[in-house]
């Protein structure tokens, strides 16, 4: 088992969070040899052990108390916590941060050809998408009906494969859109990478250096702006 009294933050292994994830930790003065394929980094001079895994354990991995500090994307973060409530759960965290990276919008969009004036365009059609809890809370609220075809990937092709009428999937420049014959229609959320603490007790010598590392990242931050 893992040291403790050691504090475990969890990072996205490989994907767009990573490099920046890393580099935060760098500056904020953690020295880390993260080889590659390594689940487990040490860092040399601080009490901190660095967990890298897929994103979308990171949400479950802080609910569930199982590392100290995650960073995730907003948007994983929230689809997470929805999909527990819809199980009855009541999964507790906090935000510490939010940070200045991994900014996209989570985005409702249709074949270039299809008519969208407003979400009730979309009453009674079958939407593809990675995540269903964000984009049902959306639908709901603007009282339209939709089915949702889940998917992990690709979701971008399901129009031309005759899967669903439109997708809802995450958007930085819209070029991936445009390739695959499809037009933005709606922004349904709005993401950036956040830093979250697990919820109930903390060492005083945790919350210190947790309290250390966020000054720390403060001031990286503040500089970058
Ligand atoms: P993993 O293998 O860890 O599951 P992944 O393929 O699910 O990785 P990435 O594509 O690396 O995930 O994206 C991770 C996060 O980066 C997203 O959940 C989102 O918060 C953020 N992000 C920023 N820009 C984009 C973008 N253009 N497309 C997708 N995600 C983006
Ligand atoms: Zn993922």
């Amino acid at each position: 088992m893992l040291d403790k009294s050691r504090l475990r933050i969890a990072m996205q292994k490989s994907g767009r969070l990573s490099d920046e994830s890393q580099k935060l930790f760098a500056s904020c003065g953690i020295k880390i040899n993260l080889q590659q394929q390594r689940l487990i980094a040490f860092a040399e001079n601080m009490p901190i052990d660095i967990l890298r895994v897929r994103d979308d354990d990171i949400p479950g991995l802080v609910m569930d108390g199982v590392v100290d500090l995650g960073i995730i994307g907003e948007n994983v973060l929230e689809e997470e916590l929805l999909s527990r409530r819809a199980q009855g759960e009541d999964p507790r965290y906090t935000t510490l941060r939010r940070l200045d990276f991994g900014g996209c919008r989570l985005s409702l969009a249709m074949p270039l050809d299809a008519e969208y004036t407003g979400p009730q365009c979309l009453q009674n059609s079958r939407i593809a998408t990675s995540y269903p809890h964000l984009l049902k809370r959306y639908l709901d609220e603007q009282k339209v009906r939709f089915k949702s075809c889940l998917l992990n990937g690709s979701v971008e092709v399901a129009p031309r494969a005759g899967l669903a009428d439109a997708i809802c999937d995450l958007v930085s420049t819209g070029a991936t859109l445009e390739a695959n014959g499809l037009r933005e229609v709606d922004v349904i959320y709005r993401s950036k990478a956040t830093l979250i603490q697990r919820d109930g007790e903390i060492s005083d010598e945790k919350q210190e250096l947790i309290n250390k590392l966020l000054t720390r990242m403060q001031g990286v931050i503040q500089a970058r702006e």
